[in-house]
């Protein structure tokens, strides 16, 4: 539906469930935060949608202005003043329209901007409550929305032809390797990026194929297979919760004691930081993203690794499993392993910018033509280190970058970091 098709009670009654939700989301943290910002601008230069476009409504901090606005009015310790002299004015339904567009669509949650921050604003949470809200008021992406529902409600984001449990089982078949499914008393629970279901089977091949090789006893569940969290994209919390708790529960189930999260960034943010509190109190079991479970392995010997066929690489830093996991040594890690020759981008590790489709923003049909511009600023960072072929350790920038591949007739083609660790294991070790 259309905003302009949404009649005028529906509108405010928005806007208010909007404010209500801004000024139930700030809790003393968020108010001091707010509070704390010098208004100096270098979170503008950090946010890759400020770089590309000069547009100041692009400020990161701007972003959550209408959190400010609410809790100028409704929450802080001069509220009756500010209302009562109309200092902050109300928000508007056309101005949260507006405001959609700043949270969702060109947000990728990636927090270079609450890394640059000189006074440790967390600019990229407070985005991330004002979703909340504006989720709560009905103000989601249609999009996010829908596969947020279908996911809490089926444990897939949409429906296909064939259930993704049935699709397992036939990557399994084509790739001739085991993917156990539904076993118990196991080391590890693993679940998969719906987009390696959908996009990349080889890396969901190869994440049982490196299973194998490690030895480790380990399981897919049917109940739990998708490592995304499209609650978490659209900001609703309570879906955010239901679908952690399948994963969650199945962990229990099986007895798991690790739950491994695969190449999937924004699932890790998910279940390593966010779950925990959701469920209300500590997990019985460790969250690892694949890169550092590798590492680990590498480390202790289990995990042993020839020289990889390809040329010098880039790498993509996945923003949640570097900025916000600190997951940087353990990919360099496996692919010095490798002997892989890795040309680093001007902005790495921490600093690297986001693909630009993190957030959910992929998924927002509208989002695509500032998308592409803002991708460029990555686009020319890979182009500038000549490597041959660059990777990563998330499949929704794979597939962020697969698709600017087509977009912009872009010469690069982005593979997969676990890929390539499978097809370097040692031939000898692997079981037959
Ligand atoms: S960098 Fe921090 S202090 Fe400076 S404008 Fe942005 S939020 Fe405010
Ligand atoms: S989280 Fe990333 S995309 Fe969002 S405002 Fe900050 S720097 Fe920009």
């Amino acid at each position: 539906m259309s905003e302009t098709s949404i009649d005028a009670e529906t509108r405010n009654s928005r806007v208010a469930g909007a404010m209500k939700g801004f000024s139930q989301e700030i809790g003393a943290l968020s108010a001091f935060r707010l509070e704390s910002c010098i208004h100096c601008g270098m979170c503008a230069d950090a946010c890759h949608y400020y770089i590309a476009t000069e547009d100041p409504q692009y400020t990161p901090i701007w972003k959550v202005e209408p959190f400010k606005q609410a809790y100028k009015r409704e929450a802080s310790a001069f509220a009756p003043l500010f209302r009562w002299f109309g200092f902050k004015r109300a928000v508007t339904a056309d101005q949260l329209a507006h405001w959609q567009h700043l949270l969702f669509d060109s947000c990728n949650l990636c927090g270079r901007c609450s890394l640059i921050c000189p006074m440790g604003i967390d600019v990229a949470s407070l985005i991330e409550q004002a979703r909340h809200a504006m989720f709560d008021a009905g103000l989601a992406p249609e999009e996010l929305h829908a596969k947020a529902e279908h996911q809490q409600r089926t444990g897939q984001p949409e429906a296909s032809l064939e259930p993704y449990r049935d699709q397992l089982l036939a990557i399994g078949e084509k790739y001739a390797v085991s993917l156990p499914l539904d076993a118990t008393d196991v080391e590890v629970m693993l679940c998969v990026p719906r987009t390696d279901i959908e996009h990349y089977p080889a890396a969901v091949a190869a994440l049982g194929r490196v299973m194998q090789h490690l030895g480790v006893s380990h399981t897919f569940r049917s109940d739990a297979l998708v490592a995304e969290n499209y609650g978490y994209y659209s900001g609703g919390q309570d879906w955010q919760r239901s679908i952690s708790l399948r994963l969650i529960e199945q962990a229990i189930a099986c007895r798991a004691k690790v739950l491994l999260v695969p190449e999937c960034g924004h699932a890790y943010t998910a279940l390593r930081w966010e779950a925990a509190d959701l469920y209300g109190k500590a997990l019985p079991f460790k969250v690892m993203a694949v890169t550092e479970y590798l590492a680990l392995a590498l480390h202790g010997g289990s995990l042993k690794l020839g020289k990889a066929a390809i040329g010098s690489v880039s790498f993509q830093d996945p923003c949640q499993l570097d900025r916000k996991g600190g997951v940087s040594a353990a990919p360099r890690a496996l692919m010095q392993a490798m002997g892989v020759q890795l040309h680093e981008m001007e902005n790495n590790r921490s600093f690297s910018f986001c693909c630009g489709g993190g957030g959910g923003v992929v998924d927002i049909e509208r989002a695509a033509p500032l998308r592409y511009r803002t991708m460029e600023v990555k686009m020319r960072e890979i182009d500038a280190t000549e490597s041959d072929s660059f990777l990563t350790g998330c499949s929704d920038c794979r597939h962020t970058f697969d698709d600017a591949r087509r977009h912009f007739g872009w010469n690069k083609t982005p593979q997969s970091l676990l890929e390539l660790v499978a097809q370097s294991l040692e031939p000898t070790s692997v079981p037959p």
